[in-house]
């Protein structure tokens, strides 16, 4: 096996395509290279190598020690530099590389080649003694951070005491001499915190590198990202090693990372910062601040220093025209990594740039518009799922605010929730349903459980470009990030701005839109739908086959849901009015009768309230389909639990409270889910859903002879596992229409069906589908009912069994496509073969999931049903299922 792989100086033995193989990092530095960008030449050693790496023990087989000689001869052939050699030394950097970007997880090791005697070359070739120490003293202090695991700290102290010491504030200020000088230091702590004096031998330097890097696929911090974000653990990282440029060889050198469009707003405006006369992560560390790319930016913060477009006007200018040439390769939004040594522009990095859903969405359009990608490309370009972020409300501009402090608006969105000062805490406190605000001098990849606990984040410290603001933009939590007067005290609980001070458990609100932090919660408002979100769902809307309907039982629900484009209601819930406070009573009187004339007085009380229900929702929907589920619920859900309860009900009802209790407990039951529920109600009563039908045929002919628009009542049973349970119901149900239709005057149509929601159901479909006129199937019972799992009860082992890899999501949230999805395929096949024309959809949480949603575009279902506020995932997750 070839596990050496090299790039630059007009070769490029990988490319884009390889990006399992070589990690995203090396795929796109052979790409580049290939398509005629100035990338500094160097090699990578493949994802396998890694699988090998740990397969045997942590050591490198032979052959590859030929391998990266060759690589490494490679490198010195492009440069004309020899690695080790003390009069012109090849210097190299070490990098990380997995398949998927995992921001500051992994370790890169810069300037390596360095020793007490290359450095002397180094200073003399560039002619430039502070860049040579410059150099070493970075190349230790990451040497012994990555690949020896000395405590940092003390390097870094070393460095502040050394600047104090000399009255300096900034780096920059440092000479060649206090660099040098540093360098003993460095040297003595190495051997004071290692025992042995630092490495001189290059290659000994270079294999303890490549072993670290893949080292730092298994560090603990990686580990938990790739939990967090699925990411398995066999694929591995690539290495790759890459001849250094130097941004720190003076004023007409520079480091920087920039975007072809701003992440933020998907505005097209090149993005980004960069710092003159410094190196690799300065940038993203915050050590200074980092400069503007355009003047324009610059222009709007009102900034000071150049920008890099006023600064290093010819080199900004090729920078340009690299971002365009790499959008037009890629035809996507670019995220870079650059350095100027000299004047001379070289390109480090590029991927495929994260961003916000703002931005992913206003990209895409635009893109479309360019001619970049076609409508359906920009379809599937836009992740259903990050849509949520734009679906949900916003800082109500009206509201007042106690604005605290601003700093950068780094992840869009507004979020309220306690303060917290530690990723601990504040996992702690959300998993006890609690919402929490991080906030941070600055994060770092240790906080990432914090982070995901958290509503939002907020730090002292960072630019756009910072930790916080790259992982909280890949998360969707709102950011707000540098927010300068913000002096944060973690180890006191308590955060201040001048003389105001929040204290841990209070509660903020911060607007990463604006970057405004306000004390207390400040109230939101919808969404804005228009714009490129529209256009975005009207080309999803081209796309797709499957459609989509809403579940929702209130008008208000049933609004949201048309205005996000339901195109009927799924699954209207019929319990939840039975709850309402002016009708609990009847309803209580029906389920404590004691024979059927008692019930159906009860049941008289309650029919002005459920067809007053049912024509809101019909004036709503007027001409969709609406599916109306009969009572569910076992019954005792409705009648009281404590005491006192008990005490005021009973004098409401007029009864005994003895009786009550002891009524009450006759309707107790084992198990619930399980038990006097769905149409096992209507088999026993069959007046609760005689009432109920008659309430929806009354207002459906009432709301028709009214607006003209008549609503398609879908009158769905649940709970039925056998034909004749259906065959009983669906009597019930059309005596009632018989007798409204007469009593009216006026036929409509209207269908009746059940929901799928019993395995039993599933595999007599085809009996089934005799008397049903539709399915639906409702996969959150479906899913407890063939797991024979509670999902009320999951909670304490589900968790173990995703990790343990035997479910691998959580059925509830994603579809058991395997399991559940095979009933499914039955009995949609088992349904059709009866009755071809039969109407199938799936009204469970399932609906508004994406994964799920494309089983049921392979399954062939009508619909997929989801809450109002997934309709628009659905309806992208729909089209991209189809195209
Ligand atoms: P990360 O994945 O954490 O960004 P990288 O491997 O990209 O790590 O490197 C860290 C920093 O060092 C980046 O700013 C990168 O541009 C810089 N860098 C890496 N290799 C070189 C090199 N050969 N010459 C100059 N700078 C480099
Ligand atoms: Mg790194
Ligand atoms: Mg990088």
């Amino acid at each position: 096996t070839q596990y050496v792989y090299r790039f630059g100086g007009g070769i490029s033995d990988g490319g884009q395509g390889d990006r399992n193989l070589l990690g995203g990092k090396g795929a796109n530095l052979a790409e580049m290279a290939s398509i005629g960008l100035p990338v500094p030449p160097g090699f990578t050693i493949s994802t396998e190598m890694c699988a090998r790496y740990y397969e045997e023990g942590e050591t490198f087989p032979d052959s590859l020690r030929d391998e990266v000689a060759n690589g490494i001869a490679h490198i010195e052939g492009v440069t004309g530099k020899t690695f080790g050699d003390a009069a012109d030394p090849l210097l190299v950097s070490v990098r990380s590389g997995a398949r998927v970007s995992m921001p500051g997880m992994m370790d890169t090791v810069l300037n390596l080649g360095l020793n007490d005697a290359t450095v002397e070359g180094l200073a003399k070739k560039a002619d430039d003694e502070r860049f040579a120490w410059d150099s070493y003293r970075r190349f230790i202090q990451m040497y012994c951070d990555v690949v020896l695991g000395l405590d940092h700290g003390r390097f870094e102290e070393a460095l502040e005491i050394a600047k104090e010491d000399r009255g300096y504030t900034l780096d920059t200020e440092m000479t060649a001499k206090d660099w040098r000088a540093l360098v003993d230091e460095y040297k003595s702590l190495v051997k004071e915190m290692w025992d042995k004096p630092f490495p001189q031998d290059v290659h000994d330097q270079l294999w303890t590198a490549i072993g670290a890097v893949f080292g730092s696929w298994n560090a603990e911090r990686a580990k938990v990202y790739r939990r967090l974000n699925s990411i398995p653990g066999d694929w591995g990282t690539a290495v790759n090693v890459q001849a250094m440029v130097f941004g720190n060889m003076g004023d007409t050198s520079a480091t920087g990372v920039a975007f072809t469009r701003d992440p933020s707003t998907g505005e097209k405006a090149y993005y980004g910062e960069f710092l003159i006369n410094a190196q690799g992560e300065d940038v993203v560390a915050g050590i200074r601040t980092p400069q503007y790319l355009t003047r324009r930016a610059r222009e709007d913060a009102g900034a000071k220093p150049l920008s890099m477009e006023e600064a290093l006007p010819e080199t900004f200018a090729e920078l340009a025209a690299v971002f365009d040439k790499l959008e037009n390769h890629y035809r996507d939004m670019q995220d870079i990594e650059f350095t100027v040594e000299r004047g001379k522009l070289w390109m480090l990095q590029t991927r495929t740039g994260k961003r916000t859903a703002r931005a992913a969405l206003k990209i895409a359009v635009e893109m479309a518009g360019e001619g970049l990608i076609s409508q359906d490309e920009a379809v599937i370009r836009v992740d259903p799922a990050a849509l949520d972020q734009l679906l949900h409300p916003t800082l109500d501009p009206e509201a007042d605010r106690d604005v605290l402090t601003k700093g950068l608006p780094a992840s869009p969105g507004a979020a309220s929730g306690k303060v917290v000062f530690d990723a601990d805490t504040a996992e702690k406190m959300a998993n006890n349903g609690e919402d929490v605000i991080l906030v941070r001098v600055e994060t770092s990849p240790e906080d990432i459980h914090g982070m995901h606990a958290a509503k939002g984040i907020l730090t002292a410290r960072g630019g756009m470009t910072s930790h916080a603001a790259v992982v909280a933009r890949g998360m969707g939590r709102p950011c707000v990030s540098g927010a300068g007067t913000l002096s944060v005290k973690a180890k006191e609980g308590v955060m201040r701005v001048g003389s105001r001070e929040v204290r841990q458990g209070e509660v903020i609100t911060i607007d990463g839109a604006t970057g405004e932090v306000m004390v207390g919660e400040v109230p939101t408002v919808k969404p804005e739908l228009a714009g490129d979100f529209a256009t975005l769902m009207e080309w999803a809307d081209k796309g797709r086959r499957l459609k989509v309907r809403a579940n929702a039982e209130t008008p208000a629900d049933c609004r949201t849901a048309r205005e996000f484009g339901a195109e009927g209601i799924g699954l209207c819930r019929t319990e939840h009015m039975f709850f309402d406070s002016g009708r609990i009573n009847a309803v209580r009187e029906m389920i404590l009768a004691s024979d059927e004339a008692g019930r159906r007085a009860a049941l008289d009380k309650l029919l002005p309230h459920q067809r007053q229900d049912f024509t809101e929702i019909f004036e709503v929907m007027a001409g969709l389909p609406c599916t109306i589920r009969l009572l569910d619920p076992p019954l005792h859900e409705f009648l009281p639990h404590e005491d006192e309860e008990f005490e005021e009900v009973a004098k409401a009802i007029e009864m005994d409270v003895d009786k009550l209790k002891r009524r009450a407990a006759e309707l107790h039951e084992f198990n619930p889910m399980l038990g006097h529920r769905g149409c096992r109600l209507g088999v026993t009563y069959p007046e609760i859903y005689e009432m109920q039908a008659r309430a929806i045929f009354e207002a459906a002919c009432d709301v028709a002879a009214k607006s003209g628009d008549a609503p398609t009542p879908e009158v769905m049973i649940p709970l039925v596992g056998t034909k004749k349970e259906l065959e009983l119901m669906r009597a019930v149900v059309e005596k009632a229409a018989e007798t409204v239709f007469e009593e009216k005057g006026r036929r409509l149509s209207y269908l009746v069906g059940t929901m799928i929601e019993l395995p039993r159901a599933a595999l007599k479909a085809g009996e089934i589908a005799e008397k049903a006129e539709f399915f639906s199937f409702g996969t959150n019972d479906l899913t407890q009912t063939t797991l024979g799992v509670s999902r009320d009860d999951a909670g304490r082992f589900l968790s173990t069994y995703v990790e343990k890899g035997i479910y691998a999501r959580d059925p509830f949230v994603s579809l058991d496509v395997e399991g559940v999805g095979e009933l499914i395929e039955i009995a949609a096949e088992r349904g059709r073969a009866t009755r071809p024309e039969i109407k199938l959809g799936i009204c469970g949480e399932h609906g508004g999931d994406p994964t799920s949603i494309a089983f049921c575009e392979k399954v062939g279902l009508d619909y997929v049903s989801a809450s109002p506020y997934r309709v628009p995932i659905a309806r992208l997750a729909a089209a991209q299922a189809a195209l």
